[in-house]
């Protein structure tokens, strides 16, 4: 078997440029620096300059004379350090005059050697360490930065940061958090390669700005850029130049841009929790179609801070029964009169102190952070409970249907636990309806496709919520295995008043007619509605029309109701 052999770091020999204008010198670092390294040699700075620029990616090192003719050593060390690529190379000036050190080193001179070289072995050691810092640095700076766009990376940002703060307290800093929006769709339509040339020009134009604000920037995440700049207040036109000069440099001014500013940021909170404030701000903007931008103030802090009281309460409240699920039935009016098809499990929080909380308020909130899945399974198993309720107490089946988070489906416990709730009240799969929202399909559908397709076999029946609020294809809707579409309610608020609307509610019965599945119109809240539904043949209704979510003692009546036949139509 072959001997692997370990190559050091240091045993790997570099190459070395002495610059020196007497001959002697050059001859004798020449041979203290051969025994470790390669050596090239130039007699003054501009015959340097031209070797440098023929071995630029292969020198490790520069010994560079200053008293030479032609171009002297300061003037070289000059060049090189404005030069970006060939300011990597580390410079040891050899000098015997100290006071020259002093200069050498605020030139950009790594080290300095004095003359004469009566010391070679302290001569190779210096050559060692200059080497070997320089490629530290080199290290540290891959490590530092993200690989794309050359900005730093979010921990090394966030030190920085630290830093900055560290030695400018008194300086009044914005926290500024940058987004693309709908990067994914860009990155669809446009190409991967057109998506990281779109991120490389975003970060190209921050660095101009931080470099020119004495600011600091990272890319955060995919297409999140964070900036920390000292305070300023032309954001407005700010964010205007930076699309024109995307613009011009990528040609696509279909890409738009939001901004999040936490402006005079509060020093005495962490550096992080700033960049979480600039990002709610950033969340917040207007529109996700046009550039915008949005400041942090004290309204978003207030919500900030209710939200945060929200996620802190929510295990008690589910220990305490603050949590109650209210059930909203859907009426099947196909036939002459409205039949009690179904309802629909809805939350509610009774909070001791915030009163009422919907679930608008918190569901988004706890779909960001993972709490939802808790919340979910209570409902889930309290809504199976009430299914046999109602068949134990009135001798019917009314199936509910049950939200599903879009993290619910990606929980590879999904399907045993929900056929485990329907077991465990003796219930069959095909009484238990689930709700997915379009968008969930649209995020990851080959995933979603998955789970449904199996929940379908295991004989639940799949409603797609919120249709026409998602992004589905014609293609795609064809491939989708779900049994109902639900429509959006926008579509139903104005489709007495506005032909479009009606229209658009027209074709969805189309396609739903197509995929063979039935409809259900949500939000139907007048009798005007109700029969134009009904006239263009739209299948379930749910909605204040019949009525409000209610507590499940409130439901018996409709059940009681439907039961005398006393619905009304
Ligand atoms: P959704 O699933 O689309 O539920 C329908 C929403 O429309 C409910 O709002 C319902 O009260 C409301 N609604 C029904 N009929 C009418 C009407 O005629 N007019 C108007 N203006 N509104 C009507 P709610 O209960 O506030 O729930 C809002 C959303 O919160 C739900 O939208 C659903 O996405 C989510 N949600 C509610 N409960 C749960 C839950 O247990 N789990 C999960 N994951 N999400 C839930
Ligand atoms: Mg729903
Ligand atoms: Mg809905």
């Amino acid at each position: 078997m072959l001997e692997k052999t370990a190559v050091s770091k240091n045993t790997i020999r570099r190459k070395v440029l002495v610059v020196d204008d007497e001959s002697v010198n050059r001859k004798l670092l020449g041979f203290i620096i051969s025994k470790e390294h390669d050596v090239i040699y130039a007699e003054n700075g501009a015959q340097a300059l031209e070797v440098i620029r023929e071995n630029e990616r292969l020198l490790s090192l520069i010994l560079l004379d200053l008293l030479m003719p032609e171009m002297d050593g300061y003037e070289l060390l000059e060049i090189l350090r404005n030069d970006p690529t060939l300011r990597r190379i580390p410079v040891i000036v050899l000098t015997s005059e100290s006071s020259a050190e002093v200069k050498s080193l605020q030139l950009g001179a790594a080290d300095f050697i004095p003359k004469p070289y009566d010391m070679p072995e302290v001569i190779l050691a210096r050559v060692r360490r200059s080497i070997e810092l320089a490629e530290d640095n080199i290290i540290i700076h891959e490590t530092e930065t993200d690989a794309l766009t050359g900005l730093y990376t979010k921990q090394f940002f966030f030190q920085y940061g630290r830093q900055y703060d560290h030695y400018f307290p008194d300086t009044p800093m914005d926290a500024l958090v940058l987004n693309i929006n709908r990067f994914h769709l860009v990155n669809e339509l446009f190409g991967r390669e057109f998506g990281n040339r779109a991120l490389q020009t975003v970060a190209d134009i921050i660095r101009e700005f931080t470099d020119s604000t004495n600011g600091i920037a990272c890319r955060c995440e995919a297409d999140m850029y964070y900036i920390y700049i000292p305070h300023r207040d032309d954001y407005s036109r700010l964010l205007g130049e930076c699309i024109n000069k995307f613009n011009k440099a990528v040609d696509n001014s279909r890409i738009s841009f939001r901004l999040g500013i936490y402006e005079n940021a509060d020093m005495s909170i962490d550096i992080e929790q700033r960049f979480d404030r600039a990002n709610i701000a950033c969340t917040n903007c207007r529109s996700s179609y046009s550039s915008s931008y949005s400041l942090y103030d004290t309204k978003l802090h207030e919500r900030e801070l209710y939200n945060e009281r929200l996620i802190n309460d929510m295990d008690k409240a589910l220990e305490e029964k603050q949590f109650r699920v209210f059930y909203q039935p859907k009426y099947n009016i196909t036939g002459d009169k409205p039949r009690l098809a179904s309802a629909e499990a809805l939350i509610r929080w009774f909070h001791p102190e915030l009163g009422m909380v919907s679930p608008g308020a918190f569901i988004p909130l706890f779909e960001e952070n993972g709490l939802v899945q808790k919340l979910d399974r209570y409902v889930w198993r309290e809504a199976a409970a009430q299914i046999k309720r109602w068949k134990d107490e009135y001798g019917v089946t009314v199936p509910v249907s049950v939200n599903v988070s879009r993290i619910d489906i990606y929980d590879p416990e999904l399907e045993a636990m929900l056929l485990d709730i329907v077991r465990t009240n003796g219930l069959g799969a095909d009484e238990y309806l689930l709700e997915v929202t379009e968008s969930a399909y649209t995020d990851n559908s080959s995933q979603i496709i998955d789970t449904v397709n199996k929940l379908r076999a295991d004989g639940f029946r799949v409603e797609m919520d919120d249709f026409g609020s998602g992004y589905s294809s014609l293609n795609m809707l064809a491939a989708l295995p779900i049994d109902a579409l639900k429509m959006d309610m926008r579509f139903i608020r104005n489709i007495c008043q506005s032909e479009k609307d009606l229209r658009m509610v027209e074709l969805i019965i189309e396609i739903a007619e197509f995929l063979k599945v039935p409809v259900i119109a949500e939000g139907v809240e007048t009798e005007e509605q109700y029969r134009l539904l009904k006239q263009i043949g739209c299948d379930i209704i749910q909605g204040y029309y019949f009525s409000k979510p209610v507590p499940p003692e409130e439901f018996n009546r409709l059940i009681e109701a439907e039961n005398k036949e006393e619905v009304k139509c």
